[in-house]
């Protein structure tokens, strides 16, 4: 996969990460001259402070979450918060002060968020406060190239639903029901819903410092280079994308782990529509490691890891006795799966051009 879309995407997602503080400040000018709040917070325990100070009460506060992982300081708070489920507030069976989701990408000559396929799309002019929270690498810095970016997702996410995007620009109006006046009709004011960017860092300046793996912060999240690694098929544990930026955080996470999760199979690098270089970024990150480790297990490993092109080439029983016991044994479940492949287990899925070639 190498077309020519691919490299506009490609050249799109370059510039902005290349210019990313520019496109950054004129992001935050644009989005405050149109009535939106914006708010810069680098972790999710700023995140989670953030939230709780803005909370209007002292005692339940009502706070609706569509998101894909509501911090557990949020999610279990005594009587601080009380989690309103998407489905009550849109059905009005409940009311919520705040609704918290996450936008998947900021457009910085319009100053808007871009949201696909949102499940709390229908609640937002029935809450008071709507927080959107957008990684900052999630930047398109011209409208007109949002387009070549959506088309680069799965039909079904984008046609799947006729109202699947939405796009923000303003504040909006939230529409109250006078009936307490007791009026034979009732009678309806309007009331603003007050709009907050955040914009989240979330470990991606320490990336940026990084000039190699900067290119890891092209992804648009289409999730392809999940549905094709063999490895996430079998544990769950990173997708690729994940895998590539998990070092980068330099946190609690071990080097091992770069090493047990990947086969270095280069599928993710097939399927990456912005043409993340996956094998060359893992292989990067597998040389450090070796350079600065010297506990012999793990350099032998990276030895034979960072040999992994070569390995390819070879049939898949030398791989299997070679490369996939040192790789997995202290993985079972992923040792099971692997040595259980009769043929060639890497490469497993071909792209749509390969498939389409064919027919
Ligand atoms: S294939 Fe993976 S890395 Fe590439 S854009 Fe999609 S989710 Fe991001």
């Amino acid at each position: 996969m190498n077309n020519s879309i691919n490299r506009r995407a490609n050249f799109i997602r370059y510039s902005f990460i290349e210019n990313m503080d520019n496109n950054l400040l004129a992001f935050e000018n644009k989005i405050s001259n149109n009535g939106i709040d914006v708010k810069w917070i680098s972790n999710e325990e700023e995140l989670v402070s953030f939230i709780k100070q803005d909370l209007p009460k002292a005692h339940f506060n009502k706070v609706c979450f569509d998101l894909p992982h509501i911090p557990s300081e949020l999610a279990d708070t005594g009587n601080l918060i009380k989690n309103i489920s998407v489905e009550d507030v849109e059905n009005n069976i409940e009311s919520a002060d705040y609704l918290i989701t996450n936008a998947n990408f900021g457009l910085v000559d319009t100053g808007s968020v871009v949201l696909f396929n949102h499940k709390c799309k229908n609640c937002f002019n029935k809450v008071d406060h709507v927080i959107f929270i957008l990684d900052i690498n999630n930047l398109i810095a011209k409208s007109s190239d949002i387009g070549i970016i959506l088309s680069l997702y799965e039909r079904d996410l984008i046609h799947g639903n006729q109202q699947a995007i939405d796009i923000i620009s303003q504040p909006f109006n939230k529409i109250i029901s006078n009936s307490y006046q007791f009026e034979q009709e009732n009678t309806y004011s309007t009331q603003k819903v007050s709009v907050t960017v955040v914009l989240y860092d979330n470990g991606i300046t320490a990336i940026m410092n990084n000039p190699k793996l900067r290119e890891s912060l092209y992804c648009i999240n289409c999730g392809k280079c999940k549905t094709v690694c063999p490895v996430y098929k079998v544990n769950h544990k990173y997708t690729p994308i994940e895998l590539v930026k998990n070092n980068a955080f330099g946190t609690n996470r071990k080097n091992s782990d770069i090493f047990e999760n990947t086969t270095l199979c280069g599928n993710c690098d097939k399927v990456c529509p912005v043409l993340i270089p996956f094998m060359s970024l893992l292989n990067s990150e597998m040389e450090l490691i070796n350079t600065n480790d010297h506990e012999d297990s793990w350099h032998d490993l990276g030895k034979i890891m960072t040999k992994r092109l070569k390995l390819n080439k070879l049939n898949g029983k030398i791989r299997r006795y070679f490369f996939v016991r040192k790789l997995f044994n202290n993985n079972k479940k992923l040792l099971n799966y692997f040595m259980s492949q009769q043929d060639d287990f890497y490469n497993l899925t071909s792209t749509k051009e390969e498939e389409n070639a064919k027919l």
